[in-house]
């Protein structure tokens, strides 16, 4: 094309770098009436305003020129326009919006300034499943804050609102902080936000915004979100050997439609791809091509809407002592020695050797973010306690070594969604998984401290509290039994159930000498999602009562919070010592 002669020019010269802007400009509007037949044009010149876009940042005399700045952003703005259908459109319009920015700040401008939030809003209302969208939206927060750190406020939290996974998410909490004085007195309403993102799209089809997965050698969890909830169904195809084709897991969700922007690469784990499409007009299908595996799970979670595919590669370990796990050293000759000592904790070496040992504990302070967790009647948030006592906790459990490894699943205030929260202790191959809550009740004496393994129940007020756990309904719940069911069938049952008991009741013997009013609620069940799909003895702490005002202001207190965790902690200790004894004297 008669364009790319121009490039060879432009280096270092405005006039000519004009010159070929200018004629980008003039295909642009020459070229309306193939832009329909072609996507193809708006690439190229996409590529093309995307070189002088380059070719700018590396020249102190362009940079300089408001002129060339303008005219690179209306070329791309005209891209935009001019090829809706392209694939660059985005792309195009995010830069547009981008260059107007530096423009307007660069050259102390304000009707590019407010022509860059125009912009930006017009992408995050129009691509709000971009992962550019978040960033949009942070750009349009930065220039408002030039003028009105109150408008600010509200956007930077539109920006953990409406995409808490994004990568803008701790910018945006951070400004937050900093903007705390400019809070509009009015609680900030995302209602017509949130709307707008999760309008149908024009073809009255709901989207299917976002796919993550996490993955270790033997378990992939995938999890679909679509904007609304949707009927789905799944099927399982067995490997096709004539043609070639490996066993594949789908989902079929009707009434949707997909963003192209989900594509991704694939990393390891038990899938050999991912692939999601239309399936037909109005349902997207999206197939899990699995290289291995044994088992999988289908279910789905709600508030947001989302569709959970788990798939294993292990067989579920049976609920007793896991004596199956591979030795990691040969015996040392204190193996011998040990094993003859009866009801004595074997030594290091050998209760490692077996497996027996905890090596690693994942600490997962419950809620985060935009999500506070029961909030106690003098203004106490459940999420900003629970961070304090898992910290406690982890620096108790380094100080004493007993377990060498602990992480926290968070260390800030951040929102990290249920199922990823299991995704990560599988990751790290955790030995054992506790989150840690404070529990709430309508009735302000209700007080005391409970421990939670994953089950399903009929118990009404436990129900509640996974509720409220959840961020769901009763309904939300009974959709999850039969799923509940089948992994409790898998699961460590019997050795959650004797975990949490030895921490139940460490925490209220270490709080009982010290403290008046210790109730002890005991251990129960109930369907916890944060617990779903954990392949290590897992619990759930309502460590105490926040909505209790005596409670809450104990769990104001540094004492109240190092007693908790110096609880938790006597009764890892105690169920790791039991676990061992108790191979040992099988
Ligand atoms: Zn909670």
């Amino acid at each position: 094309m008669y364009i790319n002669n121009y490039f060879v020019y432009i280096r270092n010269n405005v006039v000519l770098m004009r010159l070929a802007l200018s004629t980008i400009l003039l295909f642009l509007s020459l070229s309306t009436d193939i832009s329909n037949a072609s996507d193809r044009g708006g690439n190229q010149l996409f590529q093309q305003a995307l070189e002088l876009y380059q070719t700018l940042s590396s020249d102190p005399d362009n940079m300089n020129d408001k002129e060339v700045w303008i005219t690179i952003a209306k070329a791309f703005n005209s891209i935009y326009i001019e090829y809706p259908q392209s694939e660059k459109a985005p792309d195009a319009l995010f830069l547009s919006g981008k260059m107007y920015e530096e423009a307007g700040l660069r050259f102390d401008s304000k009707d590019h300034l407010e022509k860059s939030v125009k912009l930006s809003r017009e992408f995050t209302e129009n691509y709000p499943q971009s992962p550019l969208a978040d960033d949009a939206q942070i750009r349009i927060a930065r220039i408002i804050e030039l003028t009105d750190k109150q408008k600010a406020y509200t956007e930077y939290h539109q920006v953990i609102k409406s995409y808490p996974n994004g990568n803008m998410f701790n910018a945006a909490s951070s400004k937050l902080r900093d903007l705390r004085p400019h809070k509009p007195a009015v609680k900030v309403t995302t209602n017509e936000y949130n709307t707008k993102s999760k309008k149908s799209s024009s073809s009255g089809l709901v989207s299917v915004s976002k796919i993550r997965r996490w993955s270790t050698e033997d378990y992939t969890r995938v999890v679909i979100h679509v904007d609304k909830e949707m009927p789905f169904k799944h099927y399982f195809l067995k490997a096709d050997k004539k043609r070639g084709t490996p066993p594949r897991l789908f989902v079929d969700i009707k009434g949707t439609t997909v963003d192209t922007h989900l594509e991704e690469s694939i990393d390891s784990g038990l899938l050999e791809s991912i692939k999601f499409a239309r399936h037909s007009k109005d349902t997207v299908r999206v197939v899990l091509y699995i290289r291995s595996f044994k088992d999988y799970r289908v279910f789905e979670l709600h508030n947001p809407f989302r569709i959970v595919m788990d798939i294993y590669d292990k067989e579920s370990s049976p609920a007793n002592i896991n004596v199956a796990a591979a030795p990691k050293k040969p015996p040392s000759p204190k193996a011998d020695i040990s094993k003859n000592i009866k009801l004595e904790t074997p030594s290091q070496d050998i209760a490692d050797w077996l497996g027996l040992k905890v090596n690693t504990v994942v600490i997962d302070p419950g809620h985060g973010g935009h999500d506070p967790g029961a909030i106690g009647p003098g203004g106490v948030k459940e999420k900003d306690v629970n961070l304090k006592i898992a910290k406690a906790l982890k620096k108790k459990i380094e100080k004493d070594g007993t377990i060498p490894k602990v992480i926290l699943t968070r260390t800030d205030d951040r929102f990290i969604p249920l199922e990823e929260r299991t995704a990560i202790a599988r990751k790290l191959n955790a030995d054992l998984f506790i989150s840690i809550h404070c529990n709430a009740s309508k009735r302000r004496k209700a007080h005391g401290i409970e421990t939670y393994i994953l089950s399903f129940t009929k118990d009404p007020e436990a129900l509640e509290v996974a509720a409220r756990e959840n961020a769901s309904n009763t309904r939300g719940l009974s959709d999850l039994a039969d799923i509940i069911k089948k992994y409790v069938l898998n699961s460590k049952i019997d050795q959650s159930m004797s975990l949490a008991k030895s921490v139940q009741n460490s925490i209220v013997t270490t709080l009982d000498g010290k403290y008046s009013y210790i109730n002890n609620k005991g251990v129960k069940k109930a369907p916890f999602v944060v617990l779903i799909g954990t392949d290590v003895p897992s619990i759930l702490i309502e460590a105490s009562f926040i909505s209790n005002p005596r409670e809450e202001k104990r769990l104001k207190s540094k004492k109240y919070i190092n007693t908790l965790a110096e609880g938790i902690l006597a009764g890892l200790k105690k169920y790791s010592k039991n676990k061992q004894i108790a191979y040992i004297s099988k």
